[in-house]
């Protein structure tokens, strides 16, 4: 017998007719950009819902305990628009900019924040290591947000080089976080971050452990980071 699929359960956080309409678009919008390339590999409705949208807004109680209400936020790797674009439809006073260094997605995020009537995202096209050397961009970001890029040790060099002194890097994690925590934590000093903290996200509908690395930026991140592109990732700082 086959057994039924769970209904989606409410979202972690309240959310307006129009913020529901806004994430329905956007459901409608990531179907159907990845019938024609593939931007996630989350296709079925209900689990866009929790995997996605829930699994971002369970995050956000935790951010309006950090940010200022006016806060500009990056979002580092957001592929096709995870978390940035339901940060921007959940927090319309925050300014949001969606970085990738993938064209294709980059345009699909446009796309659809332009369609969803989004007026507080600003898209760039670029590799972090090569962004985060823009003066418009270097620690001009109240927060940087990232989800399923790269390992901590790696993601610190792309994100805190955004972040101002006295901000935050916020990386969205799975359950096995302390040892990644742990290995990161002098490439997370160097960088300028202070000592990671980690915090349990409940997610609606999903039974994984979510958790969330929370890194206060405690001092400037050194001009020699980060490294040329490529880089960081060839070359993890120890
Ligand atoms: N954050 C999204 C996408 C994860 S896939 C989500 O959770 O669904 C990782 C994304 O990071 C890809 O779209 C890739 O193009 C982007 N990426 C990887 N390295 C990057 C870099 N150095 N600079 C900018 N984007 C990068």
């Amino acid at each position: 017998m086959m057994s039924k699929p769970m209904p989606v359960p409410p979202p972690p956080i309240p959310l307006t007719p129009e913020q529901e309409q806004q994430l329905n678009a956007y459901a409608d919008a990531l179907r159907a950009g990845n019938r024609r390339s593939n931007l996630t590999a989350i296709t079925d409705r209900d689990e866009i819902f929790v995997k996605h949208f829930w699994d971002t807004l369970a995050i956000v109680p935790h951010l309006d305990t950090l940010l200022p209400p006016h806060a500009r936020v990056i979002d580092v790797g957001t592929g096709g628009g995870i978390p940035g674009l339901v940060l921007a439809i959940a927090r319309p006073t925050w300014r949001m900019t969606l970085l990738d260094a993938t064209r294709k997605k980059v345009r699909f995020v446009e796309a659809t924040a332009h369609a969803l009537g989004l007026s507080n995202v600003q898209v760039v096209w670029g590799r972090a290591e090569e962004v985060a050397r823009e003066q418009e961009h270097r620690e001009a970001y109240d927060a940087a947000v990232a989800r399923a890029v790269a390992s901590l040790r790696v993601l610190a060099e792309f994100c805190l080089p955004f972040v101002r002194v006295g901000g935050w890097w916020c990386a969205m994690k799975g359950p096995a976080v302390a040892e990644e925590a742990a290995e990161a934590e002098a490439a997370i000093r160097l960088l300028g971050g202070d000592a990671p903290q980690v915090v349990d996200v409940a997610v609606p509908g999903l039974d994984a452990r979510r958790t969330l690395v929370l890194v206060r930026k405690g001092a400037p991140t050194p001009e020699t980071y980060p490294r040329r592109a490529g880089v960081p990732h060839k070359r993890p700082l120890m």
